[in-house]
């Protein structure tokens, strides 16, 4: 028998994975009430699907994850596309040409285009801390507007630190994009599962190999449950009893407010680099084009994150905590019937469809 500890996405693909393709029993040990770990979604009393642990927004070039998982759901064609408030103008993100020509005059915008496009070429993705280093003076004038009003205010809030403390791969992730392309990702495949992602998981998880204990601990049947070979998605440091320290992370607090009017923003997502203590406000009922009279959004507060307190969202990328995983990646290493895998086991984000190929690709080496 295989022991999963988490539901996860990690989890759940090795699941049903084991049970389908192996046919071995699987237990699957979930802390929490519910399955699917960070992409649990439910529908609020507006029939609106809430994504409990922040908006996610399914996109990936992996032509197998995309036929993987659509084996357990429909797709609604959903293309992510996120404003940002600067200077009290709603911008497209990533800052791109659009966006020049709405926080600059004609002129100016025209002449930063050229430039741009002289430089890089069209069509191209700069992160900004790659935009700095140019000495061009118009280059210099406009990295500098972006830098201040888009990133140095938003990662402060978002990370408790200016992008110089944080490893370049965390802007990166949100680039400048020379192109008047508006979309968020420009991956082929995108969209959100059609029922939402917990009956997508739901349907992985249905085979009458796997039994799912909600609100169980891995710590409270590690010792009583018999398994062939476990799989761990959980915190890493929590594994192995904190003995070299904690790894830190970086929580999410979500206020969620429901509005007796149609719509709240004109689109899912809008952030906001300056001005507020939130980082994000979502409004989820763009996600599937949900029709209704009112209409539900979550604020995101980021903060600091407590063990026991709140749940751990991001690994914070940099030297300390790469210093610290590298001791128990090396304690686990030493694991040879223990496979860790997953945000929490590894200390690492991945999108969801980096988790998926990582799970399909583990499967086929425990093969
Ligand atoms: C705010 C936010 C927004 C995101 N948006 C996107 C997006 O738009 N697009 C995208 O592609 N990706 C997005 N992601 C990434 C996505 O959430 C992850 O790729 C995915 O959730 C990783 O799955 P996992 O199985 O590794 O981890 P998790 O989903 O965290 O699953 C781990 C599970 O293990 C359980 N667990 C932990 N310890 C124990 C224990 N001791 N015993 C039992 N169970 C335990 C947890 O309760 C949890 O259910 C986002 C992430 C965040 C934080």
């Amino acid at each position: 028998m295989y022991l999963i500890a988490g539901s996860g996405l990690a989890g759940s693909v090795l699941a049903e994975r084991i049970a389908s393709v192996l046919k071995k029993e699987v237990l699957v040990v979930e802390r929490r009430d519910h399955i699917g770990g960070n992409v649990y979604d439910y529908k609020d009393s507006e029939g609106i699907f809430i994504h409990k642990y922040g908006p996610h927004a399914f996109h990936t070039n992996d032509e197998s994850v995309w036929a993987y998982l659509s084996r357990f759901t429909e797709w609604y064609p959903y293309f992510h596309r996120v404003r940002a408030i600067v200077d009290g103008i709603e911008i497209p993100l990533p800052f791109n040409l659009n966006a020049l020509y709405m926080v600059f005059p004609p002129g100016l915008a025209s002449r930063l285009e050229t430039k741009l496009v002289d430089t890089f070429g069209y069509n191209v993705k700069i992160p900004i801390l790659k935009l700095k280093e140019f000495g061009d003076k118009d280059l210099q004038f406009l990295s500098g507007y972006i830098y201040e009003k888009v990133f140095l205010g938003y990662t402060l809030k978002q990370w408790g630190l200016t992008p110089e403390n944080l490893y370049p791969s965390v802007t990166a992730r949100v680039p400048v994009y020379i192109s008047r392309d508006d979309r968020y990702f420009q991956d082929r495949y995108q969209g959100i599962p059609e029922n939402g992602y917990t009956s997508l998981i739901e349907r992985m998880l249905d085979n009458p190999l796997i039994r799912v204990e909600l609100n169980t601990d891995f710590r409270d049947v590690k010792d009583s449950v018999k398994f062939e070979k476990l799989i761990y998605t959980g915190c890493i440091d929590e594994f192995f009893d904190f003995r070299f320290g904690e790894l830190s992370y970086r929580s999410l607090d979500f206020s969620l407010k429901s509005y007796d009017t149609e719509f709240f923003q004109p689109v899912a997502q809008v952030n906001y680099p300056e001005n507020h203590d939130y980082t994000r406000i979502t409004e989820y009922k763009h996600f599937l084009d949900t029709r209704s009279e009112r209409t539900t959004v979550a604020y995101e507060y980021p903060q600091a994150y407590e063990r026991g307190g709140n749940d751990p969202y991001y690994p914070i990328p940099n030297d300390e905590n790469s210093a610290l995983y590298a001791k128990y990646s090396e304690e686990a290493r030493k694991l040879h019937n223990v496979v860790f895998i997953g945000r929490l086991a590894e200390y690492k984000y991945y999108n969801m469809d980096q988790i998926v190929a990582r799970a399909l690709r583990t499967f086929e080496e425990l093969r």
